[in-house]
């Protein structure tokens, strides 16, 4: 088996922690280049201590002498700061990059990765959501440069594989429709950040844990696949199922639906993006199908998730409306999770930004850096 030379970007990380896993579950089969952390050191510091990196990025260097202290490595260059972190994306040295940074932090070392013409297995959705116009320029119809990570894009793959792609009508992405998914308007006005953070099916990083309580994930996601497939928005639909199995769903010309099933558990599309387009054995559990089992399905409600339809919304005007939604929900869902604002107020910050944004300006590297700064500000500043 070809030795594959891994970067994981947010190695510390829900993603990053998983696919650690797979790389410690076959040994021989990756060879750790690079590996990142924000502020949890102890962490970076053990990984360093076990998979010897050739360089380790710890972007918050507050606690450095500390960190230094716990590596017992000494082959490992060790670096500090987000130039750094991107300037490791496109360095030479590895075949894949695995993105699992969170949020606008994401965008540019996905971007100096692909510059490079390194191949980039991509979690990191807010790249496509921000970027996606300025990325999709290194991507070939064949999706070997640019894999998914996210479990929907990663089924809607799964299912074109051997197809003929101008045949594809209609992408159908699920969505469990998280913890709210039965409540009523009056009673999601007092959502907790507790009753947020307890996702019904899936256990995740905090920020794409509120995302998916207000459903943003979702809207999120089909920006993502838009630009993951070249598909139009209309031919992408959301729709609730809160079983979680069928991950994703893809309609061809000719009716006939494809998808792709399994219990839900992130390490199966983390492995198939690291292995991709191979396939191979993974210890997890199996779906009993001789057991009576139900698969529903539901209509999204843009009445009671309004953070959808602003997402859907955003890819219709296209430009930097995408952008402007993504950096007004990271402030948002950070105010909330601060209990700042409520539960409520995320799509008010949104809506906020998105109406008072300059809609003239075109996609540019600059323009992103320079809105994604301007628009949290405003996100910031917005009293609810
Ligand atoms: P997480 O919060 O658990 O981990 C994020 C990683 O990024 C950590 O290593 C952290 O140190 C690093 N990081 C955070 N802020 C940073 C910054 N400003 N600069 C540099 N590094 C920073 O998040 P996660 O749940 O692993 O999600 C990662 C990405 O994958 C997100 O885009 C998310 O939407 C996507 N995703 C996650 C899941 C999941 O199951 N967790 C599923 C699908 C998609
Ligand atoms: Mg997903």
């Amino acid at each position: 088996m070809k030795l594959t030379k891994l970067t994981i970007l947010g190695s510390t990380g829900s993603i990053g922690t998983q696919a650690l896993e797979i790389v410690r579950a076959n040994p021989g089969q990756f060879r750790v280049i690079a590996l990142t952390g924000n502020s949890n050191w102890k962490l970076l510091a053990e990984q360093i201590n076990e998979f010897r990196p050739e360089i380790a990025v710890l972007t918050d260097d507050a606690n450095a002498a500390q960190f230094r202290a716990a590596i017992k490595v000494e082959s490992t260059t060790l670096m500090f700061g987000q130039a750094e972190l991107a300037a490791v994306a496109g360095s030479a040295g590895h075949d894949l990059v695995l993105n699992a940074l969170v949020g606008f932090s994401g965008f540019i070392p996905t971007l100096r990765a692909l510059e490079a013409g390194h191949k980039v297995a991509l979690a990191n959705k807010e790249s496509l959501v921000v970027g996606g116009e300025l990325l999709t320029r290194y991507v070939n119809s064949g999706h070997d440069r640019l894999i998914p990570v996210d479990s929907e894009h990663s089924a809607i793959l799964q299912c074109l594989v051997g197809e003929p792609e101008k045949e594809l009508e209609k992408l159908t992405i699920t969505a469990s429709g998280g913890p709210f998914r039965t409540w009523n308007l009056e009673r999601m006005r007092k959502i907790t950040v507790k009753d947020a953070l307890n996702h019904p099916n899936w256990d995740m990083g905090a920020k794409i844990t509120i995302d998916s309580a207000t459903m943003m994930n979702k809207g999120l996601e089909i920006i993502e696949a838009h630009w993951f497939f070249d598909v139009a928005p209309e031919k992408i639909e959301a729709v609730v199922h809160p079983q979680s199995i069928i991950h994703s769903m893809v309609t061809f010309t000719d009716g006939s639906t494809k998808a792709q099933m399994g219990l839900p558990d992130m390490k199966l599309p983390i492995q198939y993006a690291l292995t991709y387009p191979g396939r191979q054995y993974l210890d997890t559990p199996r779906l009993d199908w001789s057991k009576a089992q139900q698969l529903t399905f539901e209509p999204v409600d843009y009445e009671r998730f309004p953070c959808l339809k602003l997402a859907v919304e955003a890819l219709a005007e296209g430009g930097m409306a995408p952008a402007v939604l993504n950096a007004s929900n990271e402030i948002a869902v950070a105010r909330f999770l601060n209990e700042e604002i409520s539960y409520i107020d995320i799509p008010r910050v949104v809506r906020h930004c998105l109406e008072s944004r300059d809609s003239n300006l075109e996609v540019t590297l600059d323009n992103l850096i320079h809105s994604d700064k301007e628009t949290r500000i405003k996100a910031k500043a917005f009293r609810a």
